[in-house]
């Protein structure tokens, strides 16, 4: 995820005409009044006379945002994630991995995450949306309510308090539905605002901290969510190996053990603690840029262009013709491909060729089904030279995700299916080739489909009962966690 600066902008005009004094009195109320916010406001709710169920467990999502699986490998290794290593009894294994959806970014991610809903059923194409003829930010904190809108009725937090159970959300952008959540008030803010990610993450943490030690363990909500920022933050700016980025993880991981401590403590009182960490999606470092909106003016394209750096989505006028404007672009070797749905299912192309992703709502052939969605996907590829098609048959999700399909690359079909076949029809998906942005040369991008940007770890404390031992798709994950047993 990356912040929008129009907020540093507003905090930066508070400073410039209020005196500092003011500013820092300011600061110091507000920092007082929520110190012990959400710990206040989770046992007021719960304390209002309703009754609760609960299952007796608390479970848990560290959501590390932008650690990529051979990231992870590599902190591992250099010895910057002890206390993870122990908490998750990796003991030298190498870490369970889930695949990020396409694209691999924040909001979409995220959004499936919490609601176990692939990127066609809930709709977030991107960390742009095209709402009501206009672009849409959602990396803007201005636009999080408008956020809360998608994952009403669908998140997890929702599903529980359905059902009457309690559920703390230690994430900013995220909360839609818990019993209560970490508020974005002005320390927070300024922070964000600053680009100061290091700092926002330890306050998310401090909170964490305080609400674990301070709320009895028998009173612990039955889901908490916890989304660090910073290692996405320093890996945009500075890159996903520089030393920054590798400090920063180091810092981090001790932060953590801080947390663990309650966790560990709590099991001694016979409260069951269920823990994943994992993560949104990687990373990859751009080398070049094709910049994609002067290409597009370049040839007189009249509609509208959503632009996430490393994956675009293209809004048709009336006036542009689909066919030719598909034939310009997929002749750059800059694309990796362009896709856009047909009425049976949707269209990819590129340079070497084209394919039909197909899906079957038959799920009777399936043993895996994820919450009210389960696949069969089918993948034709007819190369431009000739030469045979791959046609693998209608194929379950489970199929795709296997270690040797990650390998391949076959991993990302099924996730490309669901992050085209629900666009609407005059919108045009554009994937930017290996080690190429459409905006700039930053430290780190992501968006694509690389196994950098979408294999991500997923790890266990305390693992449910039955909970798969293969690589899980993101829109999988909460439902295996959270209601292991209906599967
Ligand atoms: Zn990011």
């Amino acid at each position: 995820m990356k912040l929008d600066i129009s907020l540093l902008n507003f905090y930066n005009s508070i400073r410039s005409f209020r005196s500092l004094v003011l500013g820092m009195s300011l600061l110091g109320a507000v920092g007082c009044a929520t110190r012990n916010g959400i710990v206040h406001r989770y046992t007021e709710t719960i304390g209002s006379g309703q009754t609760w169920n609960s299952d007796g467990e608390t479970k848990i999502i560290i959501l590390i945002d932008g650690l990529s699986q051979s990231r992870l490998v590599r902190s591992l290794r250099n010895g910057d994630a002890k206390n993870i290593a122990k908490f998750f009894v990796l003991n030298g294994k190498p870490p369970q991995t889930a695949i990020a959806g396409f694209p691999s970014l924040t909001y979409p991610g995220l959004t499936s995450i919490l609601t176990g809903l692939p990127v066609s059923e809930h709709q977030i194409f991107g960390n742009r949306v095209f709402l009501d003829d206009r672009v849409v930010k959602l990396e803007s904190p201005r636009q999080w309510p408008l956020l809360q809108s998608y994952l009403r009725e669908k998140s997890i937090f929702s599903r529980l308090r359905l059902e009457r159970r309690r559920s703390v959300s230690f994430s900013y952008p995220f909360y839609e539905g818990s019993t209560a959540y970490v508020y974005r008030n002005f320390e927070a803010g300024v922070h964000y605002a600053t680009e100061d990610y290091r700092l926002a993450d330890e306050k998310t943490l401090e909170s964490a901290k305080r609400f674990f030690s301070q709320v009895p363990v028998q009173e612990w909500p039955d889901f908490v969510f916890i989304h660090l920022v910073s290692v996405d933050g320093i890996a945009h700016n500075d890159g996903d190996a520089s030393a920054t980025s590798q400090k920063s993880f180091r810092v981090i991981d001790e932060q953590l053990d801080g947390l663990f401590y309650h966790f560990y403590a709590a099991k001694k009182l016979g409260r069951t603690v269920r823990v994943m960490l994992t993560s949104d999606h990687g990373f990859v470092q751009p080398q070049k840029t094709f910049l994609l909106d002067k290409f597009l003016d370049d040839i007189k394209f009249h509609g509208t262009l959503l632009n996430d750096r490393r994956v675009a989505r293209i809004v048709l006028d009336k006036e542009d013709v689909r066919e030719s404007l598909v034939k310009q672009i997929s002749q750059r070797n800059e694309i990796e491909l362009i896709g856009f749905k047909r009425k049976k299912g949707i269209w990819i192309q590129n340079s070497k060729g084209s394919g039909l992703i197909e899906f079957d709502h038959d799920s009777r052939a399936c043993s895996v089904k994820t919450g009210n969605h389960s696949g069969r996907y089918r993948y034709v590829w007819r190369p431009n030279g000739g030469g045979s098609n791959i046609d693998t048959g209608f194929r379950c999700t489970e199929y795709f995700f296997n270690t040797s399909h990650i390998k391949s690359g076959l991993f990302s079909i099924p996730m490309l299916y669901e992050g085209i076949s629900g666009v609407p029809d005059n919108q045009l998906t554009l994937v930017a080739g290996v080690g190429v942005s459409f905006e700039s040369i930053t430290g780190g991008e992501h968006g694509g489909i690389s196994s950098d940007e979408m294999v991500v770890p997923l790890l266990l404390h305390e693992e449910p009962d039955g909970f798969p031992s293969r690589p899980l798709g993101q829109f999988e994950i909460i439902d295996k966690f959270v209601y292991p047993n209906q599967h």
